[in-house]
């Protein structure tokens, strides 16, 4: 591929920086299993000393996963379809 059609992935630092920045208790999800949409702080969380699962209010569904380890927080979002939120 000689044509380079995108950017690397620093081009994406100003508004990822605004997505977690953002209040995620208001953000309105979409369950990837169910098809629910509601916001996060409507979801089911389960707290261990590795981190959090988030779960579907309607279908108990994992949506999203958030763990720390060595430093660094990991998460895995694949049972959201889209998050969105406002932003300034
Ligand atoms: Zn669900």
């Amino acid at each position: 591929m000689t044509n380079q059609d995108y950017l690397d992935g620093n081009a994406a630092a100003g508004l990822l920086s605004e997505v977690f920045a953002a209040d995620i208790t208001t953000a309105v999800g979409q369950c990837v299993n169910c098809g629910d949409e509601s916001v996060v702080a409507r979801g089911r969380v389960y707290v261990d000393e590795h981190g959090l699962i988030l779960r579907c209010s309607v279908c108990g569904d994992v949506l999203a996963v958030a763990a720390e380890r060595a430093g660094r927080l990991c998460l895995d979002l694949r049972g959201l379809a889209w998050l969105e939120f406002p932003v300034e």
